[in-house]
């Protein structure tokens, strides 16, 4: 398939190595490049390892002739404005994302796409444990996790769940996934997109070449118009909305109600028993950082939704609780808080962190909630834990202290994921002095 082609992969993080693996083992001649030093030499020293560097070459893909080159693969993180992009553009060379290597690959397997601005990678892993509670064979990643491309090869009536972010919508080139599920579209990535037009022209890629398997939640207005555009487009289309199903104790709010109902509209597209899906969604025990309640006793409980790096998902959070002890803040997006307003209320004391702190604190201000200037996470959980014991005995609620930032973490952390591990370590820390 690949066998004497000329490709060019840019950026060489997981899934820039394992697509250069994969060309250069089905006989293909391949040019990388990465604007990371460490990257290219790492690319390098796996490649003289794997003995495969003599149709390997790293070089400057902006210096070589690119009329030779079948495609390049870009990598997720890599936006088009790229000048190694902009060239290929310009001189006609398709641009691919590692999942389409993936797609051609495995021609025997079925492709399923989730996206949405939120709820991505809960409802991928849960259509995953769906389909293994029933046995059907099954492998996630994209977006979540593994990149498609380092996935074992599942052939015949295996499926790949894969979660797909807009970015990687963009370079499907002539793939079509069997079934193709959106949660819902709210203005995010703004930044990489342009405009809230691009951002959702994106998003209808999940959809390409389809004329049934298309799943959409149309409980917001983008996504009820998308599904409309579909319709007239001659897909058939299963709207589904979040009163289609119940919560379960690891699933609570009305926006898991909205990842259950789209895995379920999925699983049915994959023929199996609505019995089965009802059972499998029971036993589903949620994934970290979002929503994870890591503590909790008679008077408080502790819950870590560090992956809500935007309002809207920390919105979902706080409909979800009363009596809440908010830690929030980090780097903003847009710094527009405007869209919690109806559900401040619920909200005892909020604890700021990070950059974020001092607007956040202006925006509360103005609706009257009372906050604390915390500074890190650790002093956030031991003000908000000092806060909640104190009142404990004058108020008979059951306290919730949740971190759902409701902004990026980049100022002070790694990752979302080494926020909410500092979060847990934090609350283990003051749970243990207390
Ligand atoms: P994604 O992969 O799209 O970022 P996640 O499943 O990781 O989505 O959840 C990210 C954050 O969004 C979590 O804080 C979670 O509580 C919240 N969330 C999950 N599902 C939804 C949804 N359907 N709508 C809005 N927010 C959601």
């Amino acid at each position: 398939m690949y066998e004497a082609k000329h490709i060019a992969v840019l950026g060489l993080g997981i899934a820039g190595v394992h697509s250069v693996r994969v060309l250069v083992d089905l006989g293909a001649i391949v040019y990388a490049w990465d604007d990371n030093e460490s990257a290219r030499l790492y690319a390098q020293k796996y490649a003289q390892k794997q003995r495969i560097s003599g149709a390997f070459q790293v070089v400057d893909l902006q210096r070589i002739d690119m009329h030779g080159l079948d495609f390049v693969v870009v990598s997720p993180g890599i936006s088009d404005s790229h000048p190694v992009c902009v060239r290929a553009i310009q001189n006609n060379i398709p641009t691919v994302g590692e999942i389409k290597l993936r797609y051609d690959l495995s021609p025997d397997s079925t492709f399923v796409g989730i996206t949405g601005t939120n709820g991505k990678s809960t409802t991928t892993a849960l259509v995953a444990h769906i389909l293994q509670s029933v046995g059907v064979p099954c492998a996630v990643g994209g977006n979540f996790g593994v990149p498609a491309i380092a996935l074992p090869d599942l052939g015949a009536g295996g499926v790949y769940v894969l979660e797909m972010s807009s970015y990687m919508l963009t370079r499907l080139r002539g793939m079509q996934f069997s079934v193709a599920g959106l949660l819902n579209i709210t203005p995010d990535h703004l930044a990489w997109h342009g405009s809230v037009d691009n951002y959702i022209e994106a998003k209808m890629h999940i959809f390409d070449r389809m004329s049934d398997g298309a799943v959409v939640c149309t409980d917001d207005p983008i996504s009820a118009k998308i599904a409309h555009m579909l319709h007239r487009r001659g897909c058939k289309v299963r709207t589904v909305s979040y009163t289609e199903a119940a919560e379960t104790p690891c699933l609570r709010g009305t926006h898991n109600r909205q990842n259950m109902a789209v895995a379920s509209a999925i699983c049915e597209k994959l023929a199996i028993d609505t019995a089965d899906i009802v059972s499998a969604c029971a036993t589903f025990e949620g994934l970290k950082h979002r929503q994870q309640v890591v503590y909790t006793d008679d008077t408080v409980t502790f819950v870590n939704d560090s992956k809500a790096t935007n309002v809207q998902s920390t919105v979902m959070a706080i409909s979800c609780y009363q009596d809440i002890h908010w830690i929030a803040g980090g780097r903003e997006k847009d710094g527009e808080y405007t869209a919690l307003s109806p559900f401040l209320h619920r909200i005892s004391h909020a604890y700021l962190i990070g950059e974020g702190a001092e607007n956040i604190g202006a925006f509360l201000h103005k609706h009257h909630i009372p906050y604390t200037i915390s500074g890190c996470m650790q002093q956030a959980v031991s003000d908000a834990y000092t806060r909640v014991k104190s009142t404990a005995k004058v108020k008979s609620t059951h306290a919730v202290v949740l971190l759902s930032p409701a902004c990026a973490s980049w100022d002070q952390f790694n990752s979302f994921n080494h926020r909410g591990d500092i979060f847990c370590q934090c609350v283990d820390n003051v749970i243990r002095g207390a």
